[in-house]
């Protein structure tokens, strides 16, 4: 069994039994890019693009954008990059889009909602990363965050084919979009849920906030339940379903996301190993039990308890 394990510490994620599971990398910035090409991953599940627009009077150009893209591209040749589209607003505020007299930003324009507002940021930005991917013949994928309603899935899907982009997706970080994951998955490529904001948002919690950490806790039942029916509506859909939050990041959970039907896992770099080293020990049927559990546990904390009881960790 030593040896098993051994043989699959590396190479594309599974489960023991060889049910396929992409292990990605999160990207925040070109300062992380070097760690990030180096992990042991399929490629990056998550690249925030927040990095190129903070901090300035005006939106990046063309030609900026662009050559960020290349680097990343050239640095993950032969894998994919899945480019989240600015997710600006909120905690973010840009001063060329965000307005900077709303009460509850993160209630506000954020997120996909600053690209409805301001269309010409968001095509800049899918050119750049089109002829960037283009040069380099990449496997980029683009998608968007903050996504509400299947009309806006549809909207930006159509935005990026437009720039010759083939695969756009869906965030799924709203409830909204979560208790309507068939209509999204239908509008869209392919569906990631962001767990950070998921919880914020589901549980009325600010994520910021380390008071509200039990409501927080992406082991929170009611979470669960919102990632069981995505996934579900992606496989009804035939359409991936990812998570990309920190949800990710913890092994024993990653059991029972994969138990649930998600189909990849972004991460940290540093947290990869342990989560590849948790798929590796485990069936896909006994991660489908764990959810099982983890799902019908009465809190967060008994949920954990019991996974991990059973997990032996
Ligand atoms: C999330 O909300 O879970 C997510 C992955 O996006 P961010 O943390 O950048 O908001
Ligand atoms: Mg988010």
């Amino acid at each position: 069994a030593r040896l098993a394990r051994a043989s699959a510490a590396h190479g594309p994620g599974r489960t023991a039994d060889g049910h396929p599971v992409a292990l990605l990398v999160n990207l925040g910035g070109l300062a992380e890019l070097d760690g990030a090409a180096a992990a042991d991953a399929e490629g990056v599940g998550l690249f925030r693009t927040e990095f190129l627009y903070l901090d300035r009077a005006e939106a990046p150009s063309f030609e900026e954008q662009r050559a960020a893209y290349r680097r990343v591209f050239t640095a993950f040749a032969g894998r994919r990059v899945v480019v989240r589209t600015l997710d600006a607003g909120a905690d973010k505020p840009l001063p060329f889009v965000s307005s900077a007299d709303e009460e509850n930003p993160a209630l506000g324009i954020r997120g996909l909602r600053t690209a409805r507002r301001a269309p010409e940021l968001l095509d800049t930005q899918l050119a750049a990363i089109a002829a960037a991917a283009r040069e380099l013949d990449a496997d980029v994928r683009v998608m968007a965050p903050m996504v509400a309603l299947p009309a806006e899935a549809a909207w930006f899907a159509g935005r990026a084919r437009s720039h010759g982009l083939a695969s756009a997706g869906s965030m799924v970080e709203v409830p909204a979009a979560a208790l309507r994951a068939e209509e999204l998955a239908a509008a869209c490529d392919f569906l990631s849920i962001g767990t950070n904001d998921l919880a914020q948002y589901t549980f009325a919690a600010d994520r910021g906030l380390g008071e509200l950490a039990e409501l927080l806790d992406p082991w929170q039942p009611a979470l669960l339940s919102l990632v069981a029916a995505t996934a579900r509506a992606g496989a009804a859909a035939g359409k991936p379903v990812g998570v990309c939050g920190e949800a990710a990041a913890d092994p024993e959970l990653a059991l029972v996301l994969v138990g649930l039907g998600i189909t990849s896992l972004s991460a940290a770099p540093a947290c990869l190993p342990e989560v590849r080293a948790a798929l590796t020990a485990h069936t896909r049927a006994r991660c489908e039990d764990l959810a099982a559990l983890a799902l019908n546990a009465p809190d967060a904390t008994t949920a954990r308890d019991l996974v991990r009881e059973r997990v032996g960790g």
